[in-house]
């Protein structure tokens, strides 16, 4: 139930009246209001690279006007700004085209050996940037899922680049991809494991990451360029695909993300194009 009270001040009769109302949320409404503060909170994240771009430009425009020195830092910290906006508004296109395909299982037949090769390949320059070294190791090959190769990628890029943002400079970030035999009648499970050595997780933080705009610091996540939505990302990727990911964590120590995945029976083969979920 919501409630929310409401003061009434009348012409006649008592003066003042008490409206208490109370609502009943039931799921609809709740899933709008999600959205609602989804909305709100989008608009909070661009608007604060967006206040301090007008901000720079106003002073660009007047009192810097002339100052060269000035200028040239204003139109750096400007840069970082415009970027931050981009890659937000990137972030929000990708989990509206996700979320847009939720109810379609993806139906092609995936390696997901060479899709982690080329993620972690694609991603050294960033860790030689950044002092971090990136060692893949694919344990099986072929380990094939039915999967979006597009969507695939993008999980694994959002883990290593967590990985190796908020790993250690100097430290290491080991990306593993196996087979694991699991209980009963369900499938081989295909795992891919990103690890790092840098501060680690919270237990209590751990829940809630794949919130969208979820961050454990906030500033730390604003100077490493980060948007609070790459594991949100991942999580309705990995919900589309039917799997699971799991976050192991010792503060201190570093951070483990697992995703799993049902390893496809065929092989090599397509199946029926993207069938509606049951
Ligand atoms: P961000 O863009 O802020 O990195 P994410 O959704 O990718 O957003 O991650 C949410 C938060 O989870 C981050 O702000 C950070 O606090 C925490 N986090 C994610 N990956 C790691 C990691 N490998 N080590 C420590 N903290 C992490």
């Amino acid at each position: 139930f919501e409630a929310t009270v409401r003061r009434v001040t009348r012409e006649q009769g008592p003066q003042e009246l008490f409206l208490v109302l109370l609502r009943d949320l039931t799921e609809a409404q709740r899933v709008e209001r999600m959205r609602a503060d989804f909305v709100a909170n989008a608009s909070h994240e661009l608007r604060t690279p967006l206040a301090s771009l007008i901000g720079f430009i106003e002073t660009l425009q007047g009192p810097a006007r002339n100052d060269a020195k000035a200028r040239e830092r204003f139109l750096e910290v400007m840069a970082v700004q415009a970027r931050r906006m981009s890659r937000l508004i990137d972030d929000l296109m990708s989990l509206s085209r996700i979320e847009l395909k939720a109810h379609m299982r993806p139906g092609t037949v995936v390696d997901l050996a060479p899709i982690v090769e080329h993620v972690a390949e694609a991603m050294q320059p960033l860790a030689a940037g950044q002092g971090v070294e990136i060692r893949v190791e694919v344990r099986e090959r072929p380990v094939q899922v039915v999967g979006d190769r597009d969507e695939l990628a993008q999980v694994f890029q959002n883990l290593i680049h967590n990985a190796v943002k908020y790993g250690h400079s100097g430290g290491s970030v080991e990306i593993e991809l196996r087979r694991q035999a699991r209980g009963g009648t369900r499938p081989e499970a295909a795992v891919v494991t990103v690890r790092d050595h840098g501060p680690g997780i919270p237990p209590e933080h751990i829940p809630r990451l794949t919130e969208r705009f979820y961050r454990v610091d906030v500033a730390s996540s604003r100077d490493k360029g980060g948007t609070g939505l790459g594991l949100a990302i991942v999580k309705h990727i990995m919900t589309r695909h039917r799997g699971q990911l799991t976050i192991e964590s010792e503060v201190g120590k570093g951070a483990a993300f697992s995703v799993f995945l049902d390893v496809a029976g065929g092989r090599g083969k397509d199946v029926a194009a993207a069938t509606p979920m049951a």
